[in-house]
């Protein structure tokens, strides 16, 4: 990596000790805090939009409303809710009446238990799965042998036609839960509300993908090796 590429997971220094934390704090060489002005700058101008403003504003609070005892100081704060009821919340300090929420078919569970508390509090919930469409995988030139079933007719995951979905029914917020990897980059693309992130697909790890993470120099030591096609 060389020096000039901004890497903030990179900085050497402790939290409270960051120049982007404090004025006094410390920034290494490839700091975006201290070398990229313009790029701040131009985010500060894009967040000055008033809806932009309000949906910023209202995302601070509720990151603050989400630890207890906060007036005990910052070593004493506990965490106080679950994603699903920040999501919950969030939603209505924006003011939002109809969410949009996509998922896996491997989710469909899980989709539906979200589905019915967003309902239960008052949100009109449009939803789409992955599958939708029943489109053959052949369309996108996938072979047989690439297939999970192979030699068995298999529907493409669809996220465009998610996101499509989503945008005619003019969702305001959308709720996303474990479509895969680059599928969940093509919904994100093309859904035109803003879209949260309630899960994410891990197969093995119990969509826990930080499990490898967290066990990156016992288990998971072979991800530091650069992988091997
Ligand atoms: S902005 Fe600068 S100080 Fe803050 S984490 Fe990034 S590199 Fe470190």
């Amino acid at each position: 990596m060389d020096k000039e590429t901004p890497g903030c997971a990179r900085c050497p220094f402790e939290p409270q000790g960051r120049i982007c934390q404090d004025d006094q704090g410390k920034g290494p060489p490839f700091c975006p805090t201290l070398n990229k002005p313009e790029v701040l700058a131009r985010a500060q101008e894009e967040l000055m939009k008033p809806e932009i403003l309000e949906f910023a504003l209202q995302a601070s609070v509720q990151e603050a409303d989400g630890y207890a005892d906060r007036e005990l100081g910052y070593a004493r704060t506990r965490p106080l809710k679950p994603r699903l009821q920040e999501i919950v919340e969030f939603a209505g300090k924006m003011k939002y009446t109809k969410i949009g929420l996509v998922f896996c078919i491997g989710l469909r569970r899980e989709a539906k238990v979200v589905e019915s508390v967003l309902a239960s509090n008052g949100f009109t919930v449009v939803s789409g799965l992955c599958k939708m469409g029943r489109i053959p995988k052949e369309t996108l030139g996938v072979r047989d042998d690439q297939k999970i079933r192979i030699g068995c007719f298999e529907s493409m995951c669809n996220p465009i036609a998610q996101a499509y979905l989503l945008n005619e029914e003019k969702t305001e917020f959308n709720v996303m839960m474990g479509l895969c990897v680059g599928h969940d980059s093509l919904f994100l693309k093309y859904a035109q509300a803003p879209t949260t992130v309630f899960a994410v697909k891990d197969r093995l790890l119990g969509h826990n993908p930080l499990a490898a993470v967290y066990t990156i120099d016992s288990y998971y030591r072979s991800l530091k090796a650069p992988a091997q096609e």
